[in-house]
């Protein structure tokens, strides 16, 4: 965590190409490289320091926190699996990290289990109350205005975090529950400290926080954003996982903690006087006894002999990082020009046939098709593709090239770039990708009184509409299209890498950009991480980091390309095996101020 939280705090910057070199100017690449970490030392857990790259036997593992790495090493140490590191560490960042994750969130978690030698996927997505219909985002005929959908009851979908915990640990892992939480209830009691980005987005959350007493309470204490250097303790959070771990998930699916929730989202605490509109949910206690972690087929595909495993729907993440590799390897090169191509072309698709599967025909083995692939392949020329592209037909008929047709315009989908991503491997050889998230800075800015916890607005992730055929319009039950793209990548059967990011839908370039960097550029996996990046996601332009469009915007500008220019893009962990035993767990080195890799023994 660091002081480099531009792209947390404020909305995403997006200057005209014209601009950019002014903002370079600006802000050089000081803005990107050249801020120190601010140290989260916390209190004492570990001798490990904060370090992005780590190397070594036994186990490792990468997040975006000291702490919630530390917890994860304690687990394993205590020879806890990678499952059980994971939730561990996953747990610890709903305390410090509790503005991107928590256990009123959701997650996809992907898991290589090295016995079986099998990759398995546990969706923990939240999911929209029974109540919730295709025009529950819409008033009068039109959207609703997201920003008043951000800060809402009605945004908040049905936790799925312990639903996910509870079935992976049951399922993969070794360790319960009430065993899991302990270190992340060990830092929420004792405390941690409050570094430069914790308090940024404090800061940028303070008005609305200021406007819901039980959240006020917790994270303005005194009035005002906890100081930088200062302990945080959530008392009430270590008290909440103590009773989670002693009562099971059943206390919150469907008893007295589910019931609080239920009450908290349909009347959030708004100080009395507030001009703000605080729209209740639909949430039933029904809702949350009726939601199910789902174990699911990963999504598959081959690319230069690796296999990639990555999330399948109700993600896009498998499927559209999938889709783009698919088209690279289709083509007889791949630079940064087929990345972005790819990548366009990829998400016309995804916004096209991408949604919950329980509710939507999603052509997945179509899409993830050599066949299709190829038809899309024949798009991509020497020249960026006119926008907006269309999307393709994954229909298994697949014939010679045919003319791009133009596409039409997709609205806006404003997103934030929250959530958190870790990996985790152990000493036999299983590896975790997980990314698990609230969605917004903060969720929808309601802690559940006296829990200490925020929930989720995750349902903004819906195509409000209106929007006829779009497959991610809400409906009862249905689980929000996500791009949470944890990945693990097998050779011959064997995990080679694992990778994921948050950063909404710069999630999957973002995966699909470290692939290409470490498989095609040939970047080791910190290189390929700390490269700066692009995001094409169907868009007239392409967010770039300053530092990528100095590099590489003249060559892609004469290609067609237009950049707008992005801060800060992702920030993603990864782990890669050296030689078998040996493995290196990754971080950011700068963005979001660089995150924590730790290993279980520097030797073997
Ligand atoms: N809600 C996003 C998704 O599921 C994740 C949050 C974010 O990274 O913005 O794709």
């Amino acid at each position: 965590m660091s002081a480099r939280t531009t792209a947390r705090t404020s909305p995403r910057l997006a200057v005209p190409v014209a601009a950019i070199s002014l903002l370079i100017g600006a802000t050089g690449l000081t803005g990107l490289v050249g801020v120190p970490a601010a140290a989260r030392t916390g209190p004492p857990s570990g001798s490990e320091g904060k370090v992005p790259v780590a190397e070594g036997y036994g186990g490792a593992v990468a997040t975006v926190d000291l702490d919630a790495s530390r917890s994860a090493l304690a687990v394993l140490r205590r020879g806890g699996n990678a499952v059980d590191a994971a939730v561990a560490a996953a747990a610890t960042l709903g305390v410090t990290e509790p503005y991107s994750a928590g256990m009123a969130g959701g997650g996809f978690l992907l898991y290589y289990d090295a016995k079986r030698g099998r990759v398995f996927t546990v969706d923990g997505r939240e999911a929209a109350p029974r109540a919730m219909t295709g025009t529950s985002l819409q008033e009068n005929g039109q959207a609703i205005p997201f920003d008043e959908a951000v800060t809402s009851g009605l945004s908040a979908g049905v936790p799925g975090s312990v639903a996910q915990w509870d079935l992976a640990l049951r399922r993969f892992g070794t360790i319960g529950l009430r065993e899991a939480l302990k270190p992340a209830i060990e830092v929420a009691a004792k405390g941690f400290v409050v570094d430069q980005t914790f308090h940024d987005q404090t800061v940028a959350n303070q008005a609305r926080f200021a406007d819901i007493t039980s959240t006020a309470a917790l994270y303005l204490p005194g009035g005002a954003p906890p100081a930088v250097g200062s302990v945080f303790r959530n008392p009430a959070l270590a008290e909440t996982y103590r009773e989670l771990g002693k009562r099971g998930p059943s206390w919150l699916y469907g008893g007295r903690l589910g019931a609080e929730v239920v009450a908290t989202v349909k009347n959030p605490p708004v100080r009395p006087g507030t001009t703000r509109k605080v729209r209740p949910g639909l949430m039933e206690l029904s809702d949350l006894r009726a939601y199910r972690a789902v174990e699911r087929a990963p999504a598959r595909v081959s690319f230069r002999g690796l296999e990639v495993y990555g999330m399948a729907p109700p993600s896009s993440g498998g499927s559209t990082v999938g889709e783009a590799l698919n088209i690279l390897e289709a083509l007889p090169q791949a630079g940064l020009h087929e990345y972005l191509e790819a990548s366009r072309l990829a998400f016309a698709d995804r916004g096209a046939y991408v949604g919950d599967p329980a509710f939507v025909d999603v052509p997945l083995r179509e899409l993830l098709s050599d066949g299709f692939a190829k038809e899309r392949a024949c798009l991509v020329g020497a020249t960026a593709l006119a926008h907006p592209a269309a999307p393709g037909s994954p229909d298994g008929a697949y014939g010679p090239c045919q003319a791009a047709s133009p596409g039409k315009e997709a609205p806006p989908a404003p997103e934030g770039p929250e959530t958190s991503h870790l990996v985790v491997s152990d000493r036999w050889g299983n590896v975790v990708a997980y990314n698990i998230t609230i969605e917004s800075t903060g969720g929808n800015g309601v802690v559940v009184p006296g829990r200490g916890m925020l929930l989720n607005n995750e349902l903004t992730d819906f195509t409000f509409g209106p929007a006829p055929g779009d497959p991610n319009l809400p409906a009862p039950g249905k689980r929000p299209r996500s791009s949470m793209a944890p990945t693990i990548v097998l050779d011959d059967g064997r995990p080679v890498l694992a990778v994921g990011s948050p950063g909404g839908s710069t999630i999957i370039t973002t995966v699909l950009q470290i692939l290409v960097n470490r498989y095609e550029l040939g970047m080791s996996l910190p290189e390929a991480l700390a490269a700066p990046r692009a995001t094409q996601r169907n868009t007239a332009q392409t967010q770039a980091e300053p530092a990528f469009i100095a590099a590489h915007g003249p060559a892609l500008i004469a290609k067609g390309h237009s950049f707008a220019a992005n801060p800060e893009i992702g920030a993603a962990t990864g782990l890669e095996f050296l030689d078998g035993e040996r493995v290196r767990a990754v971080a950011e080195p700068v963005r979001r101020g660089g995150g924590s890799a730790l290993v279980v023994r520097e030797r073997r």
